[in-house]
């Protein structure tokens, strides 16, 4: 990742080296930014301008040392980190949530790919998805406000991505969404009140992703957070406590040592 020549050119924020924060005025030897950014909203693969400033100097190669990479890369999942300190607390959820967790972890580690089963308060269920790796599509449910609870799985062993917090803010039908690692992590958000109009659901997820990244760059640039916590999507978990603090919604892992680490982020 290198931005070199004396017209200056373009970084691309795909891997993680020492945390850089534009904040902090530590910017690349001889470089600006072409146009402000707002820092929280880079991430994973976004095109950052740079030019050299004029009497820079003979033309260099930079490294851009970024907390973006660090925050965007994946290199290691929350579940990986919990499983690492032995972190990973059995939930006890009820029998018919209980087969639906098995269902999505099973047919997801077959093939890799999301799958939910919505679990009404009658007990009914129902199983749709397995088209993508990464993303599942909720179908409309006729149930009453708030009754309906998603289980999904993470292939990912992530928290909850931003997609999922806006379909459960948004969606009058559905009251709690429940994403599954493959290795055991749980984590359950619900919504409290009634459902947010599309619009406000955005800008609330929104609002907290950014906070979160943010949040998680100042710590990194002060060298408060190790860089492979923060490469263990803890933004993700950030985020949802962050919606908690708002009221919006409740929010349970089933690893502490994940919690802490997201609450340390949030003091
Ligand atoms: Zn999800």
């Amino acid at each position: 990742m290198r931005v070199g020549g004396g017209e200056g050119g373009t970084v691309r924020i795909a891997r993680a080296a020492v945390p850089w924060s534009p904040h902090r005025g530590l910017r690349p030897p001889g470089c600006r930014m072409r146009r402000a950014r707002r820092w929280s909203r880079l991430s994973l693969d976004d095109e950052i301008p740079w030019e050299l400033r004029i009497n820079a100097g003979r033309p260099k190669a930079y490294r851009i040392d970024c907390v973006g990479d660090v925050i965007g890369s994946k290199a290691m999942r929350s579940e990986e980190l919990a499983a690492l300190a032995g972190d990973i607390k059995p939930v006890d959820l009820g029998p018919v949530h209980h087969r639906a967790r098995d269902e999505v972890v099973r047919l997801g580690k077959a093939t890799g790919k999301e799958y939910g089963v919505a679990v009404f308060v009658d007990g009914r269920i129902l199983s749709f998805g397995g088209d993508h790796e990464n993303r599942i599509d909720v179908p409309p449910f006729d149930a009453p406000p708030g009754s309906v609870t998603i289980h999904h799985n993470h292939p990912s062993g992530d928290s909850f991505s931003r997609a999922d917090l806006r379909v459960l803010l948004e969606r009058p039908d559905l009251g709690r969404i429940d994403a599954h690692g493959h290795e055991g992590l749980w984590a359950s958000c619900e919504r409290v009140g009634g459902s947010l109009t599309k619009q406000n659901a955005i800008l609330a997820v929104e609002d907290a992703a950014s906070q979160a990244r943010s949040l998680i760059a100042k710590k990194l640039g002060r060298h408060e957070l190790a860089e492979e916590v923060a490469r263990a999507s803890l933004w993700q978990v950030v985020m949802s406590l962050l919606l908690e603090r708002q009221g919006v919604l409740r929010y349970a892992l089933n690893a502490e040592s994940i919690i802490l680490l997201a609450r340390q982020v949030l003091k």
